[in-house]
């Protein structure tokens, strides 16, 4: 029997809900058909229903160094997969995997919406949305196969992803990383430290 394309008809309403939610957050049709589970064809033919225009074709996002471009880029990657760590189970799969990989981008737009001070970077993007939703289903792709992995910092304690590649004992997140190398900056110019304490970061972020 013919079912649309979709899998399984008693998800038909939890597939079709997820995958327009999807869309309005800028999924392209690949990862609308992983993450719930359905056929590219029926993802294309929900998004020309739901936003009345053919889907953008070609390439997904692909940048296996992403993370390692910029210091904004590791931020907003360890803030996301962060969430997917906490709140998305290794074990979910089909609509059950895509509704919390929807729910964890949902609170990470949440969480950089309500950033008091973008740099001016995060500034140009909408709602400070540095992370695409699709290159957020890439990182969680690279995260789940082991790719990517979070190490503690040593200066500020927070969480940040390495590349499986990189020394696991590193002992600074970039944003400290970069704030060492501002403070022996400002030393080489003798200004005094306390000058400038409050506005380091600020002055760090907004260089990437
Ligand atoms: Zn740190």
């Amino acid at each position: 029997m013919d079912n649309g394309g979709f899998v399984d008809l008693s998800h038909f309403g939890a597939e079709l809900m997820l995958a327009k939610t999807l869309f309005d957050y800028g999924a392209r049709t690949p990862v609308v058909s992983a993450l719930c589970g359905i056929k590219r064809k029926t993802a294309t033919r929900i998004y020309r229903l739901a936003q009345e225009q053919a889907p953008i074709k070609g390439m997904l996002p692909w940048d296996p160094h992403w993370i390692s471009r910029s210091t904004i880029n590791n931020l907003h990657a360890s803030i996301f997969l962060g969430l997917i760590q906490d709140y998305v189970s290794g074990r979910a799969n089909g609509t059950e995997l895509g509704l919390q990989f929807c729910n964890a981008y949902m609170l990470y737009c949440s969480i950089v919406a309500h950033n008091p001070k973008p740099c001016s970077r995060e500034a140009g993007f909408e709602h400070h949305r540095v992370l695409d939703i699709n290159r957020a289903w890439q990182l969680t792709r690279q995260f789940h196969a082991s790719a990517l992995h979070f190490v503690m910092c040593l200066c500020c304690q927070s969480r940040f992803l390495i590349p499986r590649q990189e020394n696991q004992q590193a002992a600074r997140c970039p944003v400290c990383e970069n704030k060492t190398g501002s403070v022996a900056r400002q030393h080489r110019i003798s200004r005094p430290f306390s000058q400038n304490a409050g506005k380091t970061l600020t002055i760090c972020l907004d260089r990437f």
